[in-house]
């Protein structure tokens, strides 16, 4: 028998989980469906996405666990704790991340099933448009929909020639499980996800070469932002190499050997334990089925749409890491709201210019809005206001003077276009300059307002005095 709904979302992760949540708060009969292999308890796929079964929470939950390790093991003296040599117990840390995955899926179903959304366990493909909207295979299932979001998201790029196993060689599923700490860890991309892995696993003690093809680290970054972070990753340790091409991987049961050119051409060759291939991700839209529908695709898969992520088919959305834009849990709920939103008939928003970036190194990186170079390019005459952490009473306090925050803002105008952030609680930091920007603040109102002291929030604060060249504390 047919099951019929308002909405169908395909796919489960952070995209796919939010849209269907706020569209039964709207009012509409709706279904989400899942088929990942991470089963729960009941043999069910888990909800959440690569975000919580395999990206973001458990990677925060490694860093952390390496970070207090790293602390123990060096920062914890200075301060008048003798703690001795830490150990690490590797499986009993990856435990606690799977416990906390489990927790936090476990919690999703808890939401559908208080805001009344259908969990579907099974593979979501097109079958073609019904009288009032459209036919979807779940797994077995025939269920019919008047609006369908897809929310299928990414999985890992992987490189030709260089199989993935996830014991030694790994993507990010493998690498988030690895069960002892490896002597010698190959990365190859020093992208967010190579750098974070690449900080977990030298905080416990390997020995962390990354081979890069760009020619340097966080282009995306500012330029200011970028050098700081490599001199501070490559001050920690992590090896960073640049301009480099990768040759034949060969991996055995005990390793893998990586042949190579550096950046001069030279030849060279890397033995180690393990290597993490994160050279970013593709969007999944095979097994959708949508050629037999005309579902419009880009040349790189990624599925076409407007600013409100509309397809090219009536009642057809997509949302998160399978459109353009960065690929972003929070980017992906935003759309998600935006498109449950717009289907009730409201306004639905989502503003692609201010979608904060975030890296969990330590000390964390973030930023919103125009680099410096940017700015350059398109000719904006910008003031800029950086501040270092070392000024800042608490960041000293806490061990973490390391970083700057800095504010461009229009020379014209004084209108905030750009925050970039390095140093401790860059993560939550940077939500400060994302409301202000969005409210299309000035560095002056970021002036005028009071920040608490002794806070890390000061250092922002003292930026956007800095821009107007009245720091008081710098
Ligand atoms: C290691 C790592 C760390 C990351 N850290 C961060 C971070 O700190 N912050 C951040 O914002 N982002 C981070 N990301 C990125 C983030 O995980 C993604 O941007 C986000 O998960 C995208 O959400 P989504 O809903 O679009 O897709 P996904 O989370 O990929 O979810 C898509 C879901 O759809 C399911 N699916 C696919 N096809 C079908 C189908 N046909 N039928 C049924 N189900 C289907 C998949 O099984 C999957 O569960 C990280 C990613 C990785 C890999």
């Amino acid at each position: 028998m047919t099951q019929q709904f308002d909405i169908l979302v395909i796919g489960g992760g952070p995209g796919g989980y939010v849209a269907a949540i706020r569209a039964a708060q709207l009012g509409f009969k709706t279904a989400c469906c899942e088929s990942n292999p991470y089963a729960d308890p009941k043999g069910e796929p888990r909800l959440g996405g690569t975000c919580l079964n395999v990206g973001c929470i458990p990677s925060k939950a490694l860093l952390h666990t390496s970070h207090l390790f790293h602390e123990a093991a060096h920062d914890f003296a200075e301060q008048g704790i003798s703690v001795g040599t830490p150990k690490i117990d590797v499986p009993k840390m990856i435990a606690r991340k799977t416990d906390i995955v489990s927790k936090l899926t476990a919690g999703i179903k808890g939401l559908f099933k208080k805001n009344k959304v259908t969990f579907l366990a099974g593979h979501g493909a097109f079958v073609g448009k019904s009288a009032d909207g459209w036919k979807v295979a779940v797994g077995k299932e025939a269920v019919e929909a008047r609006q369908v979001i897809i929310a299928t998201g990414s999985s890992a790029r992987h490189l030709p020639d260089i199989p993935v196993d996830n014991q030694i060689v790994c993507d990010n599923i493998g690498a988030l499980d690895i069960n002892a700490v490896p002597k010698k860890l190959a990365i190859i991309g020093a992208g967010v996800i190579g750098l974070e892995m690449g900080s977990v696993w030298k905080r416990l003690g390997a020995e962390v070469v990354i081979l890069e093809g760009g020619a340097d680290l966080l282009p995306a970054a500012d330029i200011d932002i970028a050098k700081e972070a490599k001199k501070i990753l490559t001050k920690q340790g992590l090896d960073l190499n640049f301009g480099v091409r990768i040759g034949a991987v060969k991996a055995s049961k005990k390793g893998v050997s990586i042949a190579y050119t550096d950046k001069d051409g030279k030849a060279e060759k890397l033995e180690a334990d393990r290597l993490i291939v994160s050279v970013g991700r593709v969007p999944n839209t095979e097994g959708l089925n949508a050629a037999a529908v005309g579902l419009k695709l880009n040349e790189r898969g990624m599925i076409e749409v407007d600013a409100h992520c509309k397809t090219n088919l009536s009642g057809v959305w997509a949302i998160g890491d399978v459109v353009r834009g960065p690929m972003l849990a929070h980017k992906a709920m935003e759309e998600g709201v935006m498109v449950a939103e717009i289907i009730a008939g409201q306004a639905g928003h989502c503003n692609l210019d201010l979608i904060p970036s975030v890296i969990y190194t330590t000390p964390e990186i973030a930023w919103i809005g125009k680099t410096e170079q940017q700015l350059k390019t398109d000719g904006i005459a910008c003031k800029i206001g950086k501040i270092p952490f070392m000024a800042n009473g608490r960041a000293l306090g806490i061990g973490a003077p390391e970083g700057f925050v800095k504010m461009l803002a229009d020379a014209r105008t004084d209108r905030i276009l750009g925050v970039h952030i390095i140093g401790a609680g860059a993560s939550d930091l940077i939500a400060e300059a994302v409301t202000a920007m969005e409210f299309a603040g000035a560095s002056e109102d970021l002036a005028r307002i009071c920040h608490a002291h002794p806070t890390l929030s000061e250092v922002l604060h003292e930026a956007a005095l800095a821009c107007d060249k009245r720091a008081l504390h710098f």
